[in-house]
């Protein structure tokens, strides 16, 4: 299971230049676990593959593409050092509380918008600027 952590952002609103505070959600894998997480992408895309050997006309495609695959996101997964999952706080702009699904590499800054106005938000660690 990954470590979830929280950590404090600060939403701003870069037209009216308004800020406000809020915390993301982001799980972080251990190395075992990118491992763990590798090898079932890998063995998995694998093993799809070599069952479609079976299938007629598609066993001229599938197994390589499956193949490529199964490399292509064992490499994804064995690089993938934490993931964002949730942003909560309250939007500048309008003033709303939310919480809104994330998705990708916790890179800061990020961009982000409000469910509620739909103002443009970027998401910066609470320490920086
Ligand atoms: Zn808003």
């Amino acid at each position: 299971m990954p470590e979830r952590t929280q950590m404090p952002v600060k939403l701003l609103h870069e037209l009216s230049g308004a800020h406000s505070e809020g915390t993301l959600i982001v799980d972080r894998f251990a190395a075992g676990e990118r491992r763990k997480r590798a090898v079932l992408a890998l063995l998995g895309a694998w093993t799809l593959g070599a069952l479609t050997i079976a299938i007629p006309i598609v066993h001229f495609v599938a197994p390589f593409v499956l193949f490529a695959a199964g490399i292509w996101l064992a490499v994804r997964f064995w690089k993938e050092h934490a993931r964002m999952r949730e942003l909560a706080g309250t939007c500048p702009k309008c003033g709303n509380n939310f919480t809104k699904e994330m998705e990708g590499a916790p890179d800061l800054p990020v961009w982000s918008e409000c469910p509620h106005c739909g103002a443009s938000l970027a998401v910066h660690a609470r320490d920086e600027t």
